[in-house]
């Protein structure tokens, strides 16, 4: 995030109801990260690279995942009139942990459960996806030119179609990667969509930007921070972030405590309410503001990334 500070705003107004028992929306987005923070991969621009979790760390991640998936399989009976999507968004890879999949797996054989998402580099094995019910279990996979072979990420990429798994395919707009994402584009399957996300810290030229817009029609909503403060976002009302120990916030972003999942003292505080922060620069919290029409142009496929018209 790029020079935020928070901001006095009123408080959200909350919904109809009280306390630990105040109903839940109709449609909920759950943006879920634990305490896992291990990657098999080295991207020189990621703090979490090639980093290691010990043991206790990963026995912890997996109980807390399990809790977490526990908690929405319950939603059915307590919180009938909840219709529910998930976005594990870990700050290293989860795919390579058993118990991602299997919590993809269980989460998408859900009746109330409308899609599960994860981000991943896509570098495990795919045929787990076979499991799942795939109409709901959905991929944000991420392309690293300088971690993973083009023919290797292809071949993931084809087999995800093949198997009918919606998915997205997204890269960081570095120079040094232009070529590398424009070959992967022009081999992709047209019907994947490739995301093209701005780097941290670095502004685009009209003419650079122009070179990634080619490859991601999209790409001008991730070239320039969002002005977001004082702005309506859908956060803390039906998108919500809930970290390993059930904390509830707002989004990743916005560091103030709404209550905990698992005692329920969270639903008091829901309701629609502005963002605090000044902008917003990270597409899994811009996505969500109101002020930008992001819910039409990904509609079906907001968590996962997939435009609803793609690719005409
Ligand atoms: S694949 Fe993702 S989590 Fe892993 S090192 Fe690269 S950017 Fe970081
Ligand atoms: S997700 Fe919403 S509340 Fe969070 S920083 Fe972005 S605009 Fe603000």
């Amino acid at each position: 995030m790029t020079s935020n500070r928070l901001v006095d705003l009123p408080d959200p107004s909350p919904r109809a109801g009280s306390g630990s028992h105040a109903p839940l929306p109709e449609r909920l987005t759950l943006l879920y990260r634990g305490p896992l923070a291990s990657c098999d991969y080295n991207c020189p621009y990621c703090p979490f690279a090639k980093r290691r979790d010990s043991p206790e760390t990963l026995r912890v991640d997996r109980a807390a995942l399990e809790r977490f998936t526990d908690w929405v399989a319950a939603r059915a009976e307590a919180d009938p009139g909840t219709r529910i999507s998930v976005l594990f968004t870990p700050w290293g890879e989860g795919l390579v942990r058993s118990w991602y999949r299997r919590a993809i797996t269980r989460l998408s054989g859900m009746a109330h459960v409308e899609r599960v998402a994860i981000q991943t580099n896509l570098s495990g094995r795919t045929g787990w996806l076979a499991d799942c019910d795939r109409t709901k279990a959905a991929l944000w996979a991420t392309y690293h030119p300088g971690e993973v072979a083009h023919e290797r990420f292809l071949a993931k990429a084809r087999e995800l179609t093949a198997m009918g798994v919606r998915f997205s395919v997204g890269t960081v707009g570095l120079p040094e990667h232009l070529d590398a994402v424009r070959r992967m584009r022009a081999d992709l399957p047209e019907e994947v969509y490739l995301w093209v996300n701005a780097a941290e810290g670095r502004s685009y030229t009209d003419a650079e930007a122009a070179l990634w817009q080619a490859i991601d029609p999209h790409f001008h909503y991730s070239r320039l921070p969002h002005p977001a403060r004082g702005l309506p976002c859908r956060t803390g009302d039906t998108v919500l972030s809930v970290d390993g120990e059930g904390n509830v916030r707002r989004c990743h972003f916005v560091d103030v405590p709404l209550g905990n999942l698992y005692d329920g003292s969270f639903r008091a505080r829901l309701g629609p309410s502005a963002c605090p922060l000044t902008s917003c620069d990270c597409h899994i919290g811009y996505v969500h503001l109101e002020s930008l029409d992001l819910y039409e142009v990904f509609r079906g496929g907001v968590i996962e990334r997939v435009p609803a018209r793609w690719p005409s």
